[in-house]
């Protein structure tokens, strides 16, 4: 199908300036606006030509690309199909959403969606809230996971519709299609009008003739889900992430809502996370310390070799570059910082004793003083 020149699509001249096309996008949007067509393919197709021309010739930059090089100068609009470059209803009603001000007081936006204030209601199905468990391990890496989901699904005997065969729907009756019914009632200050929601279609504007026997007309059926989730290296514990489309199916054919997956962070038996940096407690023995040794502390995925140099005093961090987690933007990599304390004897027999004893005088184990002072001065900002 080829593309229809844009100007001419939103009945404007090709000097017409961004005012005119603001409102002869309007005119438009709201002439073959979905709740106004219900079913009408024709009119959704109008209507996504009225919002690409839109997106391009209100853009000043897409304008002149597209004046020069027409619809090719315009990213991959060339392709064929006519679609709208991969952007669905949804996206036209979050872009321009705006555009529809007072005529679709319930279209504010994407939170607007489903809303009863003015004009028929679209179904959006409910977001779907999942946790997911994640070791430190998965999150160094990001995993692929695999999850088992129960949800509203679109309805396989009817494709959604919630209508039994080919007995379609019809406009109903109690709101005369407009999704509202109007109520007036006498009181002291004079007539009192309210409008609400049509009881009837649900703010539809329209009712199924029959119902399919197998979702009772809802269009919808709960079902299991198997869900295939990318979650990327570095997230945290509390993290949402949302994965567009992935939610509850709507009732009668309308917008899936989105899956929210909320990051649980399983904690590990010795690593400590300090946002990209992991923190591991090392608990050396006195000979250890004094003499120096090679010893293993875990890292996310194993063990990591560690030298210990000799007269390592309690308190010193040793930094394992890289060891950490990357971060979530993907700037980086944390380091694993090695805390090292040294274990004091707590009970001792009487040949340890006497040997420990022999040493309290010897030269080497006099409390070194301007290893105090240093020890000092680390934490004399504690004090000022
Ligand atoms: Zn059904
Ligand atoms: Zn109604």
């Amino acid at each position: 199908m080829a593309k229809r020149d844009y100007y001419e699509v939103l009945g404007v001249s090709k000097n017409a300036s961004a005012d005119e096309i603001k409102k002869a996008y309007r005119k438009k949007a709201i002439q073959y606006h979905p709740d106004k067509n219900p079913g009408d393919k024709e009119a959704e197709e109008k209507f996504k030509e009225a919002a690409e021309a839109y997106d391009v010739l209100s853009d000043p930059q897409k304008r002149q690309r597209y004046d020069q090089f027409g619809h090719a100068g315009v990213g991959g609009a060339s392709s064929a199909g006519g679609g709208f470059g991969g952007m669905s209803m949804d996206d036209i009603f979050s872009q321009f959403g705006d555009i529809f001000g007072g005529h679709f007081g319930g279209f504010g936006g994407f939170g607007g969606f489903g809303g009863s204030r003015g004009g028929r209601r679209v179904n959006r199905g409910s977001d779907l809230r999942v946790k997911v468990k994640m070791s430190l391990k998965d999150i160094a890496t990001g995993v692929d996971k695999k999850i088992k989901v129960k949800k509203y699904v679109p309805c396989s005997h009817c494709h959604g519709t919630g209508a039994d065969g080919d007995s379609g729907t019809k406009t109903c009756d109690t709101c005369r299609g407009t999704g509202v019914v109007t109520r007036v009632a006498n009181t002291i200050l004079g007539q009192m009008q309210t409008q609400s929601t049509c009881p009837t279609c649900g703010g539809e504007g329209k009712v199924i003739v029959k119902k399919c026997p197998e979702c009772n007309g809802e269009g919808i059926v709960r079902d299991e889900a198997i869900i295939s989730l990318h979650i990327p290296a570095g997230v945290a514990d509390g993290m949402q992430l949302s994965v567009s489309g992935q939610g509850n199916a709507a009732r009668h054919g309308g917008i899936n809502g989105d899956l929210l997956v909320l990051i649980e962070e399983e904690q590990h038996p010795e690593l400590i996370r300090d946002e990209n940096d992991l923190i591991y407690n090392l608990l050396l023995s006195f000979p250890q310390a004094a003499l120096g040794c090679q010893v293993e502390v875990p890292t996310v995925d194993g063990k990591a070799k560690v030298k210990i140099e000799p007269g390592t005093q309690p308190g010193k961090v040793l930094r394992l570059r890289n060891k950490g987690l990357p971060s979530v933007n993907g700037y980086g990599t944390g380091d694993l910082l090695v805390n090292v304390s040294v274990y004091v004897p707590e009970k001792l027999s009487e040949k340890e004793r006497k040997l420990i004893s022999e040493l309290m005088d010897a030269e080497s184990f006099q409390p070194n003083v301007s290893l105090k002072e240093k020890i000092f001065s680390k934490f004399r900002h504690l004090f000022d």
